[in-house]
């Protein structure tokens, strides 16, 4: 977790997530497949997280909720970027199976191949309502499919997309 202190601060530094109750100050994820999450509150606290199922189950989402509430935020919004849908998510049972205890069944699809999928998107909104906070936009864009998005899946594409959030100055 990175607590941003300035606009700049802790620049390319490595985390799964990031807070800051500093205006100006803009936080940046790089995804191809996980889940870009964006936070909000109306107190002008702000989040961002990288959440892969590894880092869901470590509690990164609810982590950052928990930081940005000790910077002054009361209520807390997400927007949940461009991700891998479960179409495209063959996974593990076992690993599936991790999931849905921790998430809830929701976070169980099945693959047109027939094969057990993880729903990423399912398991970030299950996650962000387990932390309090209210899952307000979805993207639709699976990145697998996207040909305007970088997936590491689909084609071991070497790019990532960045999702920012800041609070403008006052
Ligand atoms: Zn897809």
């Amino acid at each position: 977790m990175a607590l941003v202190k300035e606009p700049g601060g802790c620049r390319g530094e490595e985390a799964d997530a990031a807070v800051t109750s500093c205006p100006g100050a803009a936080l940046a994820v790089l995804t191809a497949d996980c889940a870009p999450v964006a936070l909000s509150s109306p107190e002008g606290v702000v989040g961002i997280v990288h959440a892969g199922w590894k880092g869901l189950l470590g509690g990164v989402v609810e982590a950052a909720v928990k930081s940005m509430e000790s910077l002054g935020a009361r209520e807390v919004f997400a927007a949940l970027g461009p991700c891998i849908w479960p179409h495209a998510y063959d996974f593990s049972p076992a690993d599936l199976d991790t999931m849905a205890r921790r998430f809830g069944p929701v976070v169980r699809s099945v693959a047109p191949s027939g094969r057990p999928a993880l729903d990423l998107p399912a398991a970030v909104g299950s996650a962000l309502e387990r932390a309090g906070a209210s899952l307000s936009a979805v993207s639709q864009t699976c990145t697998h499919c996207s040909p305007a998005h970088w997936s590491w899946r689909a084609r071991a594409d070497r790019g990532r997309q960045a999702t920012v959030v800041w609070t403008p100055p006052r």
